[in-house]
């Protein structure tokens, strides 16, 4: 039972990870989480009785992109499928290309990189794809990282579904009293 999966939320109600019930019991006893929604059963303490958390929500924002990755190199190529983002060939090949160039005030995030094969990106050189009469295969955009695509191989408790956007599509956003 100590290490039946809880699902901890930031302060924003957002879904943060997953941790073991002895985890979110240290959080809970330095009151660092509160309880949102208990499981089944009881643990027995010295001096008091416990429900079972199944859902905590910490108390203090924790300040980091939960579903995004870290931009780098090689996750862009990852996310792109190691393929040319201007024409579409896989290749090993590849170069990080800033969609708009940083010389004309382009950012480096992920809406403004791309996997570009070595000829495209000499091709596109420092111009926008537009200047350079070239089309993107799709917009970039941040990958969507699940961290609890470990867990979906299994039931997940019900009680976690409302905090789940992708379990339910059509449920708002929570927003915190
Ligand atoms: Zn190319």
């Amino acid at each position: 039972m100590l290490n039946d999966p809880v699902l901890v939320l930031n302060q924003s109600y957002e879904p943060l990870n997953v941790c073991g019930v002895r985890r979110a019991l240290v959080l809970l006893c330095r009151e660092r989480a509160q309880t949102l929604e208990t499981g089944e059963g009881e643990l027995h303490a010295a001096t008091a009785v416990f429900d079972v958390p199944s859902v905590i929500r910490l108390l203090h924002m924790v300040k980091r992109p939960v579903f995004t990755r870290r931009l780098s190199r090689r996750e862009v190529f990852y996310r792109d499928r190691f393929t040319c983002q201007y024409c579409g060939r896989q290749t090993r090949d590849l170069t990080l290309d800033h969609v708009v160039p940083r010389v004309h005030g382009g950012v480096h995030s992920w809406d403004n990189v791309v996997a570009a094969c070595v000829p495209c990106n000499h091709r596109k050189a420092g111009r926008t794809p537009r200047q350079a009469g070239m089309r993107l295969k799709r917009e970039p955009a941040p990958p969507r990282l699940n961290p609890f695509a470990h867990l979906m191989h299994r039931q997940l408790p019900d009680e976690w579904s409302v905090y789940l956007p992708w379990k339910q599509p059509s449920t708002p956003v929570l927003v915190p009293a």
